[in-house]
């Protein structure tokens, strides 16, 4: 099969594996397991931070973060298609008791400064106290410009808010930025507009489990506690941390690979008259049906592919996401379905 549903689909590499048998362990409930504090202290020192905690999934880590810059009646400001607000179960108002207020996106993903600050609530009690504000980098594969977070984070600062980053993907978008130099320069760049950031190493990096959350040592603290909370207290977590080091060690720069699969995919499908393709920044490609064509043929495409071997996604758009288990002949082979289709 070649799997363009996600890059959480890929499977670790005989290296990763070997990495994680020969991991030093302890029960990390403790505070005991060395290789889960090396990758927390490489982590956290890699993106500018004093301190970071592993977590089982970015879901939890997102939830942590937010439960841990507000209380219960305060409110965050996020986008309508980010991932905590949208992807998560409603876990922060549910969990947190903590309202989100969400805001449209710009075509590049940002959220305007002028949405930003016209949602801030007075300090008044009709309202939910506004503490913090949440982005995503990227976001839908696309790359945050840098001068932009430095405005909405300035802004922030201004008002009183904390700056929390859904960075799952920050890598990619680090990879993007240093456009062959230092991704991890680059992905501090980024981080430096955040108190907090989240990173997933089960995505592109190709760990089977895992994020982390960066932050303050005394906002770690305090996520640590929610995380024990939430059933995140996990033992002898370093078999998962080595995949996940071992993942920074070798898996950070080949992300670059999955970005040039993501053109050739995407090259490839505006060759198809049927189908609008976005011209993708990182390693997702959508694309929709030109608007000709009946929107019922989405559904049957994605089980007409899966019939030739390829899977891909159509929850609002067609989605086609690269990653460390494709090739370019798995793209190739796509495209010939994708042609065989729509008789392009
Ligand atoms: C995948 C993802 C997460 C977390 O997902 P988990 O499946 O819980 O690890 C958070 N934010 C973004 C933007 C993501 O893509």
């Amino acid at each position: 099969m070649i799997d363009l549903r996600s890059d959480t689909v890929t499977r670790p590499t005989a290296a990763m594996r070997e990495a994680m048998l020969a991991a030093p362990l302890g029960d990390d409930v403790f505070g005991d397991d060395p290789s889960v504090n090396t990758l927390q202290e490489r982590i956290a020192q890699g993106l500018g931070f004093e301190a970071a905690l592993f977590m089982p999934t970015g879901t939890q880590s997102n939830l942590c973060a937010l439960m841990s810059h507000c209380l219960r009646g305060d409110e965050y400001l996020v986008g309508q298609f980010a991932h905590t607000y949208r992807w998560e179960g409603g876990g922060a108002a549910v969990l947190g008791s903590i309202q989100p207020q969400p805001l449209p996106h710009q075509s590049d993903g940002t959220l305007a400064l002028a949405d930003i600050e016209a949602n801030i609530k007075p300090d008044d009690a009709h309202f939910a106290r506004t503490r913090l504000l949440c982005l995503e980098n990227t976001l839908g594969g696309k790359v945050l410009p840098n001068t932009y977070l430095a405005q909405a984070s300035a802004l922030a600062s201004r008002h009183g808010l904390a700056r929390h980053l859904d960075g799952a993907r920050l890598f990619n978008a680090a990879v993007v930025n240093a456009q062959g130099g230092d991704a991890w320069a680059a992905a501090r760049e980024i981080a430096q507009h955040f108190d907090s950031v989240s990173v997933c190493f089960s995505k592109g990096l190709g760990a089977p489990v895992g994020s982390a959350l960066c932050g303050s040592r005394d906002f770690i603290r305090r996520a640590h506690r929610w995380r024990k909370m939430a059933g995140g207290g996990m033992r002898q977590a370093g078999m998962l941390a080595a995949a996940a080091s071992h993942a920074l060690d070798h898996h950070v720069n080949r992300l670059a690979d999955d970005h040039a699969l993501a053109r050739r995919l995407a090259a490839g499908l505006e060759q198809i008259p049927a189908l609008r393709v976005e011209a993708p920044q990182s390693n997702i490609v959508f694309a929709d049906l030109a608007p000709q064509v009946p929107a019922a043929r989405a559904s049957e495409l994605l089980s007409f592919l899966k019939s030739r071997g390829v899977l891909a996604t159509g929850l609002y758009r067609l989605r086609f996401v690269t990653h460390l288990d494709v090739d370019a002949q798995g793209v190739d082979l796509a495209l010939a379905a994708l042609r065989e289709f729509f008789n392009a």
